[in-house]
């Protein structure tokens, strides 16, 4: 097995741009943690052979940190937790790989300077092993950069995770520097953030404009159909909720039925409700239920007109 060396070198050059906006974020926010993902350009970013000493493993790469993509403004922050906003962030690295098809994710970094923790934490350890590992991660080398206190990059520490390594190696400080000059990359941001801030939401598709709600739709309606009178669709305004409604007559009573889909997470329930005059009774599908619903429907008409003449009764 391969032994680590406890430093190991690897060439990474920050732009002076990066340093300031990771130093300028830190001091914005002095009580959470804050952070982004690294972006930039790399040669070699792949590993060779996954067999070779992790110091030979990247011995010819060479990471240039261009920029990073800020946590969004949906970012869940706070002195111990940072989380950032995935969908912001993809739609910004969208952006700048259109106009930059070399750039790629090159890692990550976040600062601990409301904690005083002046190592990853292991959840910060487990994290960028899966992002490491993640199919979607284009490289073989994840960049970690954690600054520890409001000094903010001068006193940070830089880590390397690899596909396939056991664990990280922490990164000499010798290798690591900064440059400074023009960085294009540095507008494209600018200009990003504010298309992506003002694109809008995407559009949410509804269960019953999908093919198979559709379906659900027209068969729920030829089911209700058979066994009520002037069945429509009705949605609900403040739910939102769909609903078929139709009429019972039976027993001299007239009674309301109302079919509703709840969304239940990502399911769609139905919930029969049966109503006559100031009574009202529901009861919530589960798959097992729906080939039962005739019988379901039946029962509580049944109950509901008991409950009705039980009142009638007891008026007199
Ligand atoms: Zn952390």
């Amino acid at each position: 097995m391969s032994r680590f060396p406890s430093k190991i070198a690897v060439n990474v050059v920050f732009h002076q741009d990066v340093v300031q906006a990771m130093n300028a974020e830190i001091a914005a926010h002095p009580h959470v943690e804050v952070g982004g993902k690294l972006v930039g350009h790399v040669q070699n970013g792949r590993s060779p052979n996954p067999e070779l000493d992790p110091a030979e493993q990247v011995r010819n790469t060479d990471f240039l940190v261009l920029g990073y993509l800020d946590a969004g403004p949906r970012a869940q922050r706070t002195p111990t937790f940072h989380l950032p906003d995935g969908l912001y962030q993809e739609a910004l690295f969208r952006h700048l790989e259109a106009h930059d098809p070399n750039i790629e994710h090159l890692g990550t970094w976040h600062s601990h300077h409301p904690n005083g923790l002046s190592s990853l934490s292991s959840g910060d350890v487990r994290g960028y092993f899966l992002d490491v590992t993640n199919r979607n991660y284009n490289l073989d080398f994840y960049l970690a950069t954690l600054a520890v206190d409001a000094s903010g990059f001068d006193h940070a520490k830089h880590h390397l995770f690899v596909r396939g390594w056991r664990d990280f190696a922490v990164i000499n400080p010798l290798s690591v520097s900064v440059i400074d000059g023009s960085n294009p990359l540095t507008a494209l941001l600018e200009q990003g953030k504010t298309a992506v801030l003002n694109a809008a939401p995407p559009k949410v598709i509804n269960w019953y404009e999908t093919a198979e709600g559709e379906n659900t739709l027209k068969e729920d309606q030829l089911w209700a159909r058979q066994l009520l009178e002037t069945v429509t669709l009705r949605q609900n305004r403040i739910s939102g909720n769909l609903s078929w409604v139709g009429f019972k007559s039976q027993d001299d009573m007239t009674f309301k039925v109302r079919y509703e889909y709840l969304k239940v997470l990502s399911m769609i329930r139905p919930r029969l409700e049966v109503s006559a005059s100031n009574y009202k009774l529901s009861f919530e599908l589960n798959e097992g239920d729906q080939q039962h619903r005739d019988d379901i429907l039946d029962r509580l008409i049944l109950m509901l007109s008991d409950l009705s003449q039980e009142a009638e009764g007891g008026g007199q």
